[in-house]
């Protein structure tokens, strides 16, 4: 059988000024694509038999909107590219689901509306998606099948992909799709709130494999949506996947009742949370070292600038941290310039300049100071120079050229973007690290001797009553309260009958 494989993946943040251009991407396509994915290796003898059709794949991580200009070429590109391709009886489409293209809406349905509408209704399609994405009634209604990560982070990546890929075939092969029981939930909550790593998320999300099997379901997926996007179709949502309509609606109402029964019990994903300022006095006080602070509002891993500089200039005001001999690094702050800077003066040189607030200036100007190159990071991809460690007294910055969090090493959750620089210096001789992300990653935690965090202004803050929510359908929980939402899933319509080339080809 023919399947083809594409796909344009990102998160947008519509509060963030930053904008996710070409140079953020890695685009693949041909027999890297296949390399990427190294089907056979992962799924085996199920895949003998497929030919795969590896078309263009663009991925990027979370940013600001999307640059129009790229958007429509990838889509021209996948257009082009299937309609060359010829008949196919299946797509594997690698989506997000939370891209929001500069001065439009609906990115991803219309990107899968446009496979649809070539590859037709006889062909099936099966997608993978981030839980953070926006699972729309409209975008649902378009796929046959669809797996979603179930953990946060997303440790199961990769298993995720090889379900959808599964289920794709066996509908394929099959040749009868299943029925679907659609639900949305009206209740926007960050990644910080509903990490699969604390309660009561950990208990949803965990529930959804019994389920399926008590069930004996095909799928069954719970999105959580995404909140700094600000449009219409953003909501949390579940699917369920199978071929007996009752238990669909079951097992779907089940898992919408218990997300919007859990909606207040979502607490911040960490330890110790509060104001900027909280946090400065948790980090002064006596800590297992080192302490991470996250400055939350500037989750690059979300759709932060990543070079907002409020946090940093708040903690140069105060003189209690300054004359505490505490050392800070705050780590990977985004400024090309200032990096091409240091690398120009070098280790031990010495720079005179303000650093940050490269496009995001709204909360902080850059912040001057007299900083010494201590030292020039190479990434970990062979891609040279990705960042540098500057310093000023007892403060240290380490600026970086891509909105990445900060890594050490490798872990489960870290995407191996070849093309991308993934900072990395040894935080040890630190006491304080403060990192552009939300929750910390599991290499992240495991370096941390204490952790904190810290809700500061920016393109992800989690204070939602500071982000003026302009398209997003109300009611939605936690912007309003006190009403009840339809939960009766809709069993979406029957598409027909499965009609691939496979099939024709049939006696
Ligand atoms: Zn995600």
């Amino acid at each position: 059988m023919r399947i083809a494989i594409c796909g344009i993946y990102g998160e947008c943040s519509t509060f963030s000024l930053d904008v996710i251009r070409r140079d953020m991407f890695e685009v693949l396509r041909g027999d890297p694509l296949l390399e990427h994915y190294d089907w056979s290796g992962r799924l085996g003898a199920i895949v003998d038999d497929v030919e795969w059709v590896p078309l263009t794949r663009a991925h990027t991580g979370a940013g600001g909107q999307l640059d129009p200009d790229f958007y429509d070429e990838v889509f021209a590109t996948v257009a082009a590219e299937l309609r060359e391709a010829g008949p196919v009886d299946g797509v594997y489409l690698d989506m997000h689901g939370a891209l929001k293209v500069l001065g439009r809406g609906r990115a991803e349905e219309r990107f899968v509306g446009m496979v649809r509408e070539i590859v037709g209704d006889g062909a099936v399609l099966g997608m993978s998606m981030d839980p953070h994405g926006n699972f729309s009634e409209e975008l649902a209604s378009l796929v046959d099948v669809v797996a979603v990560y179930r953990h946060a982070p997303h440790i199961d990546r990769l298993e995720t992909r090889d379900r959808a890929v599964t289920n794709l075939l066996e509908v394929i092969r099959r040749g009868v799709r299943p029925q679907r029981a659609w639900v949305r939930v009206p209740v926007l909550l960050p990644g910080e709130r509903t990490s699969t790593v604390f309660e009561p998320a950990t208990s949803i999300f965990g529930s959804l494999v019994p389920t399926m099997t008590e069930l004996g379901l095909m799928d069954l997926g719970l999105w959580c949506g995404f909140p700094w996007a600000d449009e219409d179709r953003n909501a949390a949502a579940v699917l369920a996947t199978g071929d007996d309509a009752e238990s669909l609606v079951v097992a779907a109402e089940r898992v919408a009742r218990a997300y919007w029964d859990a909606r207040a019990d979502f607490g911040i994903t960490s330890p110790n949370s509060g104001t900027w300022d909280e946090g400065l006095d948790f980090a002064l006080a006596e800590q297992p070292r080192p302490t991470y602070l996250s400055d939350a509002g500037d989750n690059v891993t979300a759709g932060g600038s990543g070079d907002i500089t409020w946090a940093l200039a708040r903690t140069l005001e105060r003189d209690d941290v300054c004359a505490s001999g505490l050392r800070f690094l705050f780590a990977g702050l985004v400024d090309l310039p200032t990096l091409r800077a240091a690398m120009e003066a070098g280790t031990g040189g010495v720079l005179e300049r303000a650093i940050g607030a490269v496009v995001d200036d709204r909360y902080a100007p850059a912040v001057r100071g007299t900083w010494t190159v201590e030292e020039l990071i190479v990434g970990v991809y062979g891609e040279g120079v990705v960042g540098a460690v500057l310093r000023d007294g007892a403060i240290s910055v380490s600026v970086q050229s891509h909105r990445q969090r900060f890594v050490g090493g490798t872990d489960p959750a870290t995407p191996a973007f070849a093309m991308l620089g993934l900072a990395y210096t040894d935080v040890a001789p630190y006491d304080v690290v403060v990192v552009k992300n939300g929750y910390l990653f599991p290499n992240q935690r495991e370096r941390s001797g204490s952790e904190f965090m810290a809700f500061t202004p920016g393109g992800t803050d989690l204070d939602f009553s500071r982000l003026v929510f302009e398209h997003v359908e109300r009611p939605m929980f936690p912007l309003d309260d006190g009403f009840e939402p339809d939960l009766r899933p809709v069993l979406l319509p029957e598409r027909g009958p499965v009609d691939g080339p496979l099939r024709a080809a049939r006696p």
